[in-house]
């Protein structure tokens, strides 16, 4: 028996252990400071009333013999199926139900996709990136080549004619740094994998921070996306569904290589690895989508977008150069007088009682850089901001 061996060649990831470690230790040394924690990549506000009512129901049908549901769908019941279409053509995009399977949550669907593709695909990944796209195609054993998003890009790297790759990760709003392609910038790399028959894996699992409708919520409002793209999105920072676990992936029918048609192969894929998300999770998947269920997610949105908001608006006020924060969660700045990303985050601990993510963790790129995130309370990052005010100046 031979073990994957490419598992050795995954990057050890000590980014959160480290942080706690250096959390915890400073706390105990310095009982009597309140340290604020702005380093949360999950939500922290509840599911909203319409979400639990529609679960509660839902448990309680399948507690009845004429209500009970056993398996379903594996790519998703129809009524929730339904009603993400509906949420597209909101945006004007228009999709059919069997171009979109629900699943439980966008990292799966992220990883498992790579089922689909030759093992000798070259991978194009930004750096810095959600770790998740490198570490699934190098357990996989695939070549992986960076392109660089940074302070001249904005972090928003555009294709360029030397590039090749065949799989493309784009993320937009990006994690970690909050950066928005809009829609110029998006047929760019549009345009690119249709030339080069190369397929985009897009995560919009930050969608619903967009506030301006100018900018894409989805790549399908993209002309030509729909023959080079596959798009991930999740209901996990929609609608608080981290713990509850919901998503959906769409496979277009007119993504084709040679014979093979992938909304064909990711059906088949799915119909054998998965056997679909609980009724009772896709039913308050379904309540997000219920004019009430609208209301109340954006309540949510707009409490992470005003903390979100307060961030940026600090570090504008000192003229700190960062990105996010506007259409994000994620605020990405530019460590002060040139530190390192470490360095920044002692400093900041030390001094200020606020914890943050270090840019560097995310990639080679990410050093000299910090995420903060709004995912915190209202309270907390109030008097977060007014502590980095006294501190910057
Ligand atoms: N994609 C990105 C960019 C993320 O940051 C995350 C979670 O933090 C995910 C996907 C995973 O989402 P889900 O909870 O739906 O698995």
């Amino acid at each position: 028996m031979k073990v994957n061996e490419n598992y050795k060649n995954i990057a050890q990831s000590y980014l959160f252990s480290t942080v706690g470690k250096k959390v915890s230790e400073y706390m105990a040394a310095n009982p009597d400071k309140k340290v604020i924690k702005l380093g949360i990549g999950d939500v922290t506000l509840p599911l909203c009333k319409c979400v639990t009512d529609a679960l509660k129901s839902a448990s309680e049908e399948m507690g009845h013999k004429e209500t009970f549901h056993g398996y379903g769908p594996e790519q998703g019941y129809d009524f929730l199926k339904t009603k993400i279409a509906d949420y597209y053509k909101s945006h004007d995009v228009e999709l059919d139900n069997d171009e979109i399977f629900v699943s439980d949550g966008a990292k799966s669907d992220i990883g498992n996709i790579l089922d689909l593709f030759d093992k000798d695909n070259t991978v194009l990944v930004p750096d810095p990136v959600y770790p998740v796209y490198v570490d699934t195609n190098t357990m996989a054993g695939r070549k992986i080549i960076y392109i660089d998003a940074n302070e001249s890009n904005d972090f928003l790297p555009l294709p360029d004619e030397n590039l090749k790759a065949d799989i493309i990760y784009i993320c937009s709003p990006n994690n970690p740094t909050g950066a928005v392609y809009n829609k110029e910038q998006l047929k760019k790399w549009v345009d690119f994998a249709n030339k080069n028959h190369s397929i985009i894996l897009f995560d919009a699992a930050y969608e619903c921070f967009i506030s301006d409708d100018n900018l894409p919520r989805s790549i399908y409002s993209i002309d030509g996306a729909k023959t080079c793209a596959i798009e991930f999105c999740s209901f996990s920072k929609m609608a608080g569904f981290t713990g509850t676990r919901c998503g959906w992936t769409v496979v277009p029918k007119a993504l084709v290589f040679g014979e093979m048609s992938l909304n064909k192969m990711w059906l088949r894929r799915q119909t054998t690895k998965f056997n679909g998300v609980s009724y009772i999770v896709q039913k308050g998947a379904e309540a997000v989508f219920t004019p009430e269920g609208q209301k109340q997610i954006m309540q949510n949105l707009d409490y992470y977008k005003q903390n979100a908001k307060m961030i940026s608006d600090v570090l504008t006020k000192h003229g700190i150069y960062h990105t996010g924060g506007t259409h994000s969660p994620y605020i990405w700045l530019k460590c002060p007088n040139n530190m390192k990303s470490w360095d920044f985050f002692d400093y900041l601990l030390n001094n200020v009682q606020i914890v943050g993510t270090p840019g560097v963790g995310f990639g080679r790129n990410g050093e000299g850089f910090f995420r903060l995130t709004s995912f915190g309370s209202k309270e907390n990052t109030k008097e977060a901001v007014e502590r980095l005010d006294k501190f910057l100046k």
